[in-house]
């Protein structure tokens, strides 16, 4: 019993280790992988322009405002754009 609970974990493990490779690769020998990296630059890039206000400078993620529209916006705008 023990020898076939073995082997079973052992065929996951393989399966693991073969699908690791395989992504492995994948992202770094391929035109896939290079793609895969752009996209994954442009979106940091974009993240880390929203944080940043053309006013006010950069701020943290946890400081903005959420508006309705799904629009983020730095505190000190919201509260300019309030009192108007
Ligand atoms: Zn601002």
């Amino acid at each position: 019993m023990p020898a076939i609970i073995l082997e079973g974990v052992l065929f996951v493990v393989l399966i693991a280790t073969v699908g690791a490779l395989f992504y492995f690769i994948l992202m770094s020998f391929t035109p896939v992988g290079v793609r895969l990296r752009q996209t994954r630059n442009r979106r940091r890039l974009d993240l880390a322009a929203e944080l940043v206000c053309p006013i006010h400078g950069p701020r943290s993620s946890n400081d903005l405002v959420r508006l309705p529209s799904g629009d983020v916006l730095c505190p000190d705008c919201y509260k300019e754009t309030l009192n108007g």
